[in-house]
């Protein structure tokens, strides 16, 4: 890179910096690949340095299956979403708490502040046949803000608090979307295990409600894509300014989304055009 090139990097990220400076940002993380925990942790610290207050919110799907196949229990989907009776939920619980740790631990690591902030999530059953899944009533956002104002990153694990303290199990990235509301956070960031939002091979760089709803019902958008897009459209809906899907595997994907005039992944908008 020629002197120019570098210069020319650091003066395109400084309105980005300006923009979320003191603002939240809050970041969905699978919570599985190793690599993708390391690349964020990273860039969390930075985003960190640059006075933007973070609350992470991880994911576990393929960690809870392999601890299900330990205790000997098959998965069971109705409709996407983990049949989850007490078992389950025992597993669940289990592997968030892994995970959750890591995660601290991997932000510790690079000098970042991080706190278990599991619990503030209130739920109730969603559905009979699905057991334990539970729907968010709503987020005890007075918790999350408070660890903020004191420089933590709050990590979320995605289990709702119902009655009786009943733990019900609830999809992450539709918690990360209720949390980015809450907090009346300035972005959703979505990292997956892939470049963004695909139809027909190609990468939407942009989709609109109208779109989303459209490919979904087409099937050309299914399985765990779903939520995802749907929690974006929630959160573009409820006043988060920009709701994004990115690549959490790409290196420094979180930088490359946040200073960069042209970005990476999907960004879900209201109407195309209406950027
Ligand atoms: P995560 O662990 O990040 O929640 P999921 O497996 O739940 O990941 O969701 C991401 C997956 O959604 C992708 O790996 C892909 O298989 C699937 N998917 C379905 N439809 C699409 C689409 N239109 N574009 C991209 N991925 C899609
Ligand atoms: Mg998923």
């Amino acid at each position: 890179m020629t002197p120019n090139e570098k210069t020319r990097v650091l003066i395109e990220a400084l309105p980005y910096i300006e923009r979320y400076n003191n603002k939240i940002v809050v970041i969905k993380l699978g919570g599985n690949a190793m690599s993708e925990i390391k690349n964020a942790a990273e860039d969390i610290a930075f985003l960190k340095r640059m006075g933007i207050k973070v609350v992470v919110v991880h994911g576990g799907g393929p960690e809870i299956d392999k601890e299900l196949k330990k205790m000997d229990i098959t998965p069971k989907f109705i409709n996407g979403l983990r049949y989850t009776d007490e078992k389950v939920i025992k597993a669940v619980e289990k592997v968030f708490h892994r995970i959750n740790k890591r995660m601290r631990n991997r932000l510790k690591s690079k000098g970042v502040k991080a706190i278990n902030a599991t619990g503030y999530i209130k739920a109730r059953q969603k559905l009979q046949e699905l057991g334990l899944v539970g729907e968010i009533i709503r987020i005890d956002k007075q918790k999350l803000a408070k660890y903020l104002d004191l420089d933590y990153v709050p990590v979320v694990s995605p289990l709702g608090i119902g009655t009786g303290n009943q733990k019900y199990n609830i999809n992450a990235d539709t918690a990360a979307s209720r949390i980015a509301v809450a907090l009346a956070a300035e972005k959703l960031t979505i990292l997956t295990n892939v470049d963004g939002v695909m139809i027909n091979g190609s990468l939407l760089p942009h989709i609109d409600f109208k779109t989303a709803k459209k490919e979904i019902k087409k099937g050309n958008i299914n399985k765990g894509m779903i939520p995802k897009v749907e929690a974006c459209i929630y959160a573009v809906k409820n006043q988060c300014p920009k709701a994004h899907l990115i690549n959490g595997l790409v290196p420094h994907a979180l930088l490359l989304e946040i200073f960069t005039d042209k970005g990476i992944g999907t960004e879900i908008v209201y109407k195309n055009g209406n950027k």
